[in-house]
C-alpha cells in the first residue's frame, strides 16, 4: 500500500485499520465525527459532514482538520453564513447548478465553494460565467473550487490531474463504504466491484485482485477515444471527462480557459521581471 494514500472512509468502525493513516471521515451524524476524531486524531485529515449544516457548530475538528459540508444552494448558504465562513471549510455543490448564483453568491461571501461534484452535471455555460467570475473578480477572497486548485497547480506546474481532483484514483485515492469494501469510484459513481475490503476481525486490508476502473479506462481510451491522446488538455483531464459520459465540452471549455488565465499570469510575471522596482 502506498503510504500518501488517502482513504474516505464512511464508517469510522474502518479506523480499526491501522493500515489507513490518511482519512477523510464521511458521516451525517457530529457525535460519530467527533467520536472518531477523538479515537484517532492524527489520522484524521478532514471531514465530510453530510448531514444538515445547522448542526456544523457541533462537530469538534482539531486544528489542520479540513470540513466540507454539503449545501444545496445560495439560500442555504445565506442561511449558515456565519458557520460556513469558517478556515479550512468548504462548502459544497452536489446539485447540478441551476444559475450562476448558487456558486457566486456564497463566495461573494467569503464561504469557499467546492463545485467538483456537480461539474459533470452541470450546464457548460453556467460554469464558465461561475470561471469568469472566480478569474476577473478582483472583491474575491476565497477559492472556488476546483478551478482554484486547477490554476494554482498549472502556474505553478505541480503534476494535478482530473482523476484526483474527483477523488477516482486508486494510487492516490479509495473509499471505504459503510460495509467495510474498499472502492475507487466515490459514492454517487456508477457501482463497481470492490477492489479490497477491511477484514472487520482482524482490521487488515485484503486486496480482491480486481483491476480499477480508471485503469481498465486508460487501456481502452486509444481504441475507444483515441481522440483524447491528441487532445491539448490530455495532460489534465487524461480522458476523465469521457468516463463513463457522451461528451467532454463542458471540462474542454473549462480547462481552455483557466490555461488561459495561466498564460496571461505568467506573461504578467514576465512583464514585470523586466523593471526594477522603484527605490522606496
Ligand atoms: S478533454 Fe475530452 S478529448 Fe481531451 S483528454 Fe479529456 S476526454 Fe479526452
Amino acid at each position: 500500500m502506498k503510504g500518501d494514500r488517502v482513504y474516505f472512509v464512511g464508517n469510522p468502525d474502518a479506523l480499526r485499520c491501522e493500515q489507513l493513516r490518511k482519512v477523510i471521515l464521511e458521516s451525517r451524524d457530529p457525535s460519530v465525527i467527533n467520536q472518531a476524531i477523538h479515537s484517532a486524531p492524527d489520522r484524521i485529515l478532514g471531514v465530510r459532514f453530510l448531514g444538515d449544516p445547522d448542526q456544523t457548530g457541533a462537530i469538534r475538528r482539531r486544528p489542520g482538520q479540513t470540513l466540507s459540508i454539503r449545501i444545496q444552494g445560495p439560500d442555504q448558504a445565506m442561511h449558515h453564513a456565519r458557520l460556513l465562513r469558517a478556515p479550512d471549510l468548504a462548502a459544497r455543490l452536489e446539485q447540478p447548478v441551476r444559475q450562476p448564483e448558487d456558486a457566486i453568491l456564497p463566495a461573494s461571501m467569503g464561504i469557499t465553494v467546492d463545485l467538483v461534484e456537480t461539474i459533470d452535471r452541470s450546464e457548460g455555460s453556467l460554469l464558465r460565467e461561475i470561471l469568469d467570475y472566480y478569474l476577473h473578480n478582483e472583491s474575491l477572497r476565497v477559492p472556488i473550487e476546483p478551478f482554484h486548485t486547477l490554476l494554482t497547480s498549472l502556474f505553478h506546474r505541480r503534476e494535478t490531474d482530473l482523476w484526483v481532483l474527483n477523488r477516482c484514483s486508486s494510487d492516490r485515492i479509495l473509499h471505504v463504504d459503510p460495509e467495510l469494501l474498499v472502492h475507487e469510484i466515490p459514492p454517487g459513481g456508477k457501482p463497481r466491484e470492490p477492489l479490497q475490503r477491511i477484514d472487520p476481525g482482524t482490521g487488515k486490508i485484503q486486496d480482491l485482485g480486481r483491476e480499477p476502473p480508471s485503469v481498465t479506462h486508460w487501456k481502452a481510451l486509444p481504441d475507444r477515444h483515441p481522440g483524447c491522446l491528441a487532445c491539448r488538455q490530455f495532460s489534465i483531464c487524461r480522458g476523465w471527462a469521457l468516463f463513463e459520459k457522451d461528451s467532454c465540452a463542458t471540462w474542454l471549455g473549462l480547462l481552455d480557459g483557466i490555461q488561459e488565465a495561466v498564460r496571461a499570469l505568467r506573461d504578467l510575471k514576465t512583464r514585470a521581471g523586466r523593471f526594477p522596482t522603484p527605490a522606496p
